[in-house]
C-alpha cells in the first residue's frame, strides 16, 4: 500500500512485518504476561490503520490510544468486536455517552472521574474502566493521597469493573534507578487494596526489567515501532522504517567555503556536497543540525551545515560517484531512529511521531516480504 504524494523526494518504507514480529518478541519476552499494544499518536506517526489491523492480526486485542478521537478513528478502522480501546487520557463530562457509543473504555485518573464514571454507569448499564494510579511519576493517575481515600471507599467503582488496574514507570530504562523499586512496590500495594481484573504497569522498557514488573499484562508502545527499550543493551526489537530521499543537486566547493544558512560549516579543503530535499517541515529535527549523519553507497557521510526547511547537505567526498536524483539514506539499518535521536539531542519517540506528512509512504505487508497491497 502506497500514500502520500506521488513526485515526493522522500520516501518513508513501514515494514508492518518488523512490527508484527516485534509484537511476537514481546510478548515471548512477557510470557506468561499479555501484551496490550499502545497505538496512541497515530501509531507513533506510523499510521493507526496498518499498524493496528497488523497487531490485530499478530494476536493483539487490548489498545491504546491517548486521546478519546484517536480511540473513536481507531474503532472505525478496527471493526473488530474483541478488540477492546482504552483511553490513556481519561474521561470529561459530557463525553461519557462517546465512550459507550463507540464501545471505548476510559482510564480514570483521578475519584472525580471515577465518580462520573460510577455515575454514569448506573444510568447506562454495566462497563468497564481501568484506573491509574500514580506510583512515583507525579504525571497521570490517582495520586497516593487518593488511592488511599478509594481503598476506605470502595463502593465508589463498586458500579463498574475495573478490568485493568495500571500505573506507569518513570526511570525503567534506568534499570539501577531506585525509583523502579519504589514504583513496584507501591502498585504492589495498591494492587492489594483495590479490587480489579487484570494489573498492568511495564511499558517497553519495563517489560525488560523483570518479571516483576510484568504483572498480567503489559503495554508497550515504542519498542513495537523498533526504538530501543534500553540504552545499557543491545536492541531486541527489529528496525520498521526506512527512510531515503532524493539527492537534488551535487557541488563541489573550494576550502574556505561554507555551507548553509548561519555560514556555520566551513569547509577545510575540496569537499563534495550533496544537497537532499528533506528538511524540517518534514520533522527533521533542526536540532540535528551538524551532527546527523546517512548513508549514501554504504558510506556513512556527514551532515554539514544546517538543517533547512526543505533542504539537507552532507558531506559526501568519501561515498564515490554521486550525481542528482541517487537516493540517500537517512534512517535505515545502518542508521536506527535512536542514531538518529542521539544526533539531534533526542529520543527515538520525538523521531517518530515527528515524522511529516510530505513523505511518500509504502508499507511491506506482514508475512509477504515485499510491498504488496495490505
Ligand atoms: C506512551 C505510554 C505507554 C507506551 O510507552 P512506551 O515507552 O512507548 O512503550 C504506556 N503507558 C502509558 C501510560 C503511556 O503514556
Amino acid at each position: 500500500m502506497e500514500t502520500g504524494p506521488v513526485h515526493a523526494p522522500g520516501e518513508l518504507i513501514i515494514d508492518l512485518g518488523a512490527i508484527a514480529a516485534n509484537y511476537a518478541t514481546l510478548c515471548e519476552t512477557a510470557s506468561p504476561s499479555a501484551v496490550a499494544a499502545v497505538v496512541k499518536a497515530d501509531a507513533y506517526g506510523l499510521g493507526i490503520a496498518p499498524v493496528s489491523n497488523c497487531l490485530y492480526s499478530a494476536g493483539a486485542r487490548l489498545f491504546f490510544t491517548a486521546h478519546l478521537d484517536e480511540a473513536i478513528a481507531l474503532r472505525a478502522v478496527l471493526p473488530r468486536a474483541d478488540a477492546e480501546i482504552g483511553v490513556l487520557n481519561g474521561v470529561f463530562p459530557g463525553e461519557e455517552g462517546a465512550f459507550a457509543e463507540h464501545r471505548l473504555f476510559p482510564v480514570l485518573n483521578d475519584l472525580g472521574q471515577i465518580d462520573l464514571w460510577q455515575t454514569f454507569c448506573a444510568a447506562a448499564g454495566a462497563l468497564f474502566a481501568a484506573i491509574q494510579l500514580d506510583t512515583g511519576m507525579a504525571r497521570l493517575g490517582l495520586p497516593p493521597y487518593e488511592i488511599d481515600r478509594l481503598a476506605a471507599e470502595l463502593d465508589r467503582m463498586a458500579g463498574f469493573e475495573t478490568r485493568y488496574l495500571i500505573s506507569h514507570m518513570a526511570c525503567a530504562d534506568m534499570p539501577d534507578h531506585p525509583l523502579n523499586e519504589a514504583q513496584r512496590a507501591r502498585f504492589d500495594d495498591a494492587r492489594a487494596r483495590l479490587p480489579h481484573r487484570h494489573a498492568m504497569l511495564a511499558a517497553s522498557s519495563a517489560i525488560f526489567l523483570g518479571e516483576g514488573w510484568r504483572c498480567d499484562f503489559v503495554r508497550p508502545g515504542v519498542a513495537l515501532y523498533g526504538g530501543r527499550p534500553r540504552a545499557d543493551m543491545p536492541n531486541p526489537m527489529r528496525q520498521v522504517i526506512q527512510l531515503s530521499a532524493r539527492i537534488l543537486q551535487v557541488r563541489t566547493i573550494d576550502a574556505g567555503t561554507t555551507v548553509g544558512y548561519g555560514a556555520s560549516y566551513r569547509a577545510q579543503k575540496r569537499t563534495k556536497v550533496a544537497t537532499v530535499g528533506v528538511g524540517y517541515a518534514d520533522g527533521y529535527l533542526r536540532s540535528a543540525s551538524g551532527r546527523a549523519s546517512a548513508f549514501l553507497n554504504g558510506v556513512r557521510v556527514p551532515m554539514v551545515g544546517r538543517v533547512s526547511m526543505d533542504l539537507l547537505t552532507f558531506d559526501v567526498t568519501q561515498a564515490g560517484p554521486v550525481a542528482p536524483g541517487d537516493r540517500i539514506d537517512l534512517i535505515g539499518p545502518d542508521h536506527t531512529i535512536d542514531d538518529l535521536a542521539d544526533e539531534a539531542g533526542t529520543i527515538g519517540y520525538e523521531i517518530l511521531t515527528s515524522l511529516g506528512k510530505r513523505y511518500r509512504r509504502r508499507y511491506i505487508a506482514a508475512g509477504t516480504g515485499e510491498g504488496s497491497p495490505l
